[in-house]
């Protein structure tokens, strides 16, 4: 059997779903907005797969942990149909997953040339609309998963609308995106939205660990902490070797307000080059500047997380389970900062990030924050 449970620590956003398909009232429009790596396409898939299902099964919710007290029907998917099979196998003739990449894939040479860095209109046309419109291959429904739509530039979400507005009979297009703030309020208010939550650092950093078996368990912990409870940031992290990053920014926090300001806002640039080349990779339209921009802004933030743990610390007295697992030392380095100079460190980060998206010049830019973190630093 197939289950909405599989996912895990979503309890909302099932409660949701498993309330609209006992009541019938499934909106065929869906917007599963929460952050990178949290269950949403996974979520998706087995909703999609209880839809196509040609034997759906239906039990009591009682007692069931991870819908937190409901008590109404709970449908899942037989997991054996054909249908079922394939779903499981990805290879199912009526569900879609759509994302910009298959631009490379467009029926017409010329668009398949182009970048995959934005999902453009003609990528919703080929893919959503034209497909929509047709009938379901293997009967029962047609399922459409779009992927990171906050990438669709306004084109394609205009030419979505209609679709959203009356999806054809049978038709679910389940939307997903980590930033629905940035959508056209005209897509948020024809979907039916389903909010999901970041994860528990402990499920995270236990996941992290046993998917990277060379890490250790403290290493775990640091990148779940700072992911915020999504395990695809926590993920990207680790490729990004932000772990050696932020030790490189523990050294240079330490260093201040002696060391030579020059020499270490042009290690810090030479850094934020390095993590550029990372964003390039996944961004092929990113400029060498827009790279560096990136970068820099990535370690702003890891100095300000620095920064917030080491006032957690103070506030705390010792930061609970950190302090247990013997990482306090090194997570917030020997930074001693009194709340008010922590406040107003965190404002100058803010600040520099602000000025550096308005292409000042970077290397005075860095050097005006460090000074200014470097006095924060001396007053304390
Ligand atoms: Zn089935």
């Amino acid at each position: 059997m197939h289950s909405i449970e599989d996912v895990r620590h979503q309890p909302r956003a099932q409660r949701m779903i498993q309330r609209a398909l006992a009541a019938d009232r499934l909106a065929g429009a869906l917007l599963f907005a929460g952050p990178d790596g949290v269950g949403r396409e996974l979520l998706a898939h087995r909703l999609a797969m209880i839809l196509l299902c040609d034997a759906r099964v239906e039990r009591c919710g009682d007692g069931i942990d991870g819908l937190a007290n409901w008590g109404g029907p709970v449908a899942d998917a037989c997991g054996e149909c054909e249908n079922c099979r394939a779903c499981v196998n990805r290879a199912h003739p009526d569900l879609h997953v759509v994302d910009r990449e298959l631009v490379k894939q467009h029926p017409d040479p010329e668009i398949r040339k182009r970048r995959g860095s934005v999902f453009s209109v003609e990528v919703v046309r080929a893919f959503v609309i034209d497909v929509a419109g047709t009938k379901p291959v293997m009967g029962r429904a047609k399922v459409f998963v779009l992927r990171d739509i906050h990438l669709m530039n306004d084109a394609a979400q205009n030419a979505l609308l209609k679709t959203l507005e009356e999806p054809p009979a049978r038709t679910y297009l389940v939307l997903i995106t980590s930033a629905p703030g940035s959508l056209l309020p005209t897509i948020r208010s024809r979907c039916q939205i389903v909010s999901f939550d970041p994860l528990p650092a402990e499920f995270v950093a236990e996941r992290l660990a046993a998917m990277n078996p060379s890490m250790t368990e403290d290493q775990a912990r640091l990148c779940a902490d700072y992911a915020g409870g999504s395990m695809g940031l926590a993920q990207r992290y680790i490729d990004d070797e932000l772990l050696q990053h932020d030790a490189a920014m523990a050294e240079l926090l330490g260093s201040l307000p002696t060391g030579d300001i020059t020499a270490t806002a042009k290690r810090m640039i030479a850094s934020a080059k390095k993590l550029g080349e990372r964003v390039q990779l996944d961004d092929e339209d990113a400029t060498d500047t827009e790279a560096q921009r990136r970068g820099l802004t990535s370690l702003l933030g890891l100095l300000a997380m620095r920064i917030r743990r080491s006032m957690r610390a103070s506030v705390d007295g010792g930061d609970g389970h950190l302090a247990a697992s013997g990482l306090r030392s090194s997570m917030t380095g020997s930074l001693r900062l009194t709340p008010r100079a922590a406040g107003d460190a965190v404002r100058a980060l803010a600040s520099a990030e602000w000025q550096l998206q308005r292409n000042v010049n970077v290397q005075l830019c860095i050097e005006s924050l460090l000074i200014g973190l470097g006095r924060l630093i001396a007053a304390s």
